[in-house]
């Protein structure tokens, strides 16, 4: 494969997720975003997260307490035996 292939391949890449991420502002009723295509790279950028903050963010990193995802997969495997 070659370089001017790969590129148009990551453009395109760039450009759907950039179209996903215009259809999830509009589902969100954040119209006001979507205005500035400058806040549509921002959104596309931080892949959709409003905020970071202690409540929103992830809780392994601020508090050291297991994720939902996890908790739910060792109540799955404690389950099947
Ligand atoms: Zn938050």
């Amino acid at each position: 494969m070659n370089d001017k292939n790969k590129r148009s391949k990551r453009r395109h890449k760039t450009n759907t997720k950039k179209e996903k991420t215009k259809k999830i502002l509009i589902n969100s009723k954040n119209f006001d975003t979507l205005k500035d295509p400058r806040k549509i790279g921002v959104a596309f950028s931080t892949h959709n997260a409003t905020c970071s903050c202690h409540m929103c963010g992830n809780p392994r990193k601020f508090d050291n307490k297991k994720t939902i995802q996890e908790i739910k997969n060792e109540y799955q495997i404690s389950e099947e035996t």
